[in-house]
């Protein structure tokens, strides 16, 4: 069986350094927010050219704390693409917002700019990117918009650490982005964990108090906080594999294009990209109308492959009072979608291989 995602051989190969670090902080007896969470922080954040970096506990609490330290909440609407995880639209649901989604370019999978001015209200505080699947999204036009009706740009980065736009990092492409690492993301810890990116002083302060209890200083609260932090062991870890993010994201990019180059099926449709630096391949993305024909193809074939997704966010029960919205493009999406395996440990091997399983489907 090829694996979709093999975490013990991707993280095996830090096995020293990340051992090392891990007794660090165990002999250290400090195991939350200290010196890891320091160096972390300063590293992640001159990765993407930021003035801060804020470990938190998870992606989706890092898109939470954005929206709330902008003080976002009941009656204000933010702008978000249709098609993307659902954790995207939950941030904004959780803080009371209401999301209004747009949907995707067909070719790129992901927020389709031209499709945005038109659904901003006097509401509208902000606008959403999900960097989906790996690839940065095209922010020129994004950019221009939020400047004429003075929005926030807020960067979903949980698929796309490194994805570069216009010589910027992700993470530095909106006024505040999110991340999350977990294990299987391109930058994953070995459990949960997050982190906001931003040039904002005021918002980086508020959001590092809210994280943290609402404390700005030990047992002094000033907001009505949360406890969401980044603890040292994981801090530790993702410090070590940092050094490592961008040759990774080398070796996916390669993958990505021997696929692009040697799958051949008139029933496939290939993922696209704008420019090869613009995308860091969390998922290697096809489409393929008879979807779980070719889903059991694979299997039998012993090649795990993943949906992402297999139910569009307005589709899901949770979102009941969206379920009768109508975002054809991102249906379509939902349908037909199926990721094969991607990751920098593959073997020359198990990539032929899966090109001749997907070369020999019939439907
Ligand atoms: C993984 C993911 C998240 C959530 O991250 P967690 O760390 O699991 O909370 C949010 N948005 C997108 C697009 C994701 O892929």
């Amino acid at each position: 069986m090829i694996k979709f995602l093999d975490l013990y051989k991707i993280n095996n190969r830090f096995r020293k350094e990340t051992d090392k670090r891990i007794r660090h902080v165990l002999d250290s007896g400090w195991y939350i927010l200290g010196e890891q969470n320091k160096i972390f922080e300063k590293h992640f954040a001159k990765f993407c050219d930021v003035k801060h970096c804020i470990g938190c506990a998870n992606g989706l609490d890092a898109l939470n704390l954005i929206i709330r330290g902008y003080g976002f909440g009941k009656g204000d609407e933010i702008i978000v693409p249709a098609n993307t995880y659902i954790a995207t639209i939950l941030a904004i649901s959780q803080n009371g917002c209401t999301p209004v989604l747009v949907e995707p370019d067909i070719n790129t999978y992901n927020i389709n700019p031209n499709l945005i001015e038109h659904k901003i209200t006097k509401k509208t505080k902000a606008i959403m990117v999900v960097h989906l699947y790996g690839q940065a999204v095209q922010m020129n036009k994004i950019w221009k918009i939020a400047k004429k009706y003075k929005l926030k740009i807020i960067e979903d980065c949980a698929q796309a650490h490194g994805a570069i736009y216009n010589n910027k990092r992700t993470g530095n492409l909106g006024d505040a982005g999110g991340f999350s690492f977990y294990p299987g993301k391109n930058l994953g810890c070995f459990g949960d964990g997050g982190c906001v990116t931003t040039n904002d002083d005021a918002l980086a302060k508020k959001i590092r108090a809210i994280a943290n209890y609402g404390s700005d200083y030990k047992y002094h609260n000033i907001y009505k906080g949360i406890n969401s932090r980044l603890d040292e062991i994981q801090a530790g870890i993702l410090d070590v594999k940092l050094k490592y993010l961008d040759k990774d994201n080398e070796k996916r990019r390669k993958i990505a294009q021997y696929y692009r180059e040697n799958i051949q099926n008139s029933k496939i449709v290939l993922p696209k990209t704008y420019n090869e630096k613009s995308h860091v391949w969390h998922v290697f993305v096809i489409r393929c109308k008879q979807r779980d024909k070719l889903n059991e193809y694979l299997n039998k074939n012993n090649i795990q492959i993943v949906i992402h997704y297999p139910i569009a966010p307005h589709k899901q029960i949770a979102y009941k009072e969206y379920n009768n919205l109508s975002f054809p493009i991102t249906e379509m999406i939902h349908n037909e979608v199926i990721s094969l395996p991607i990751s920098p440990t593959m073997t020359k091997k198990e990539i032929k291989r899966i090109v001749e399983a997907v070369n020999n489907f019939k439907g």
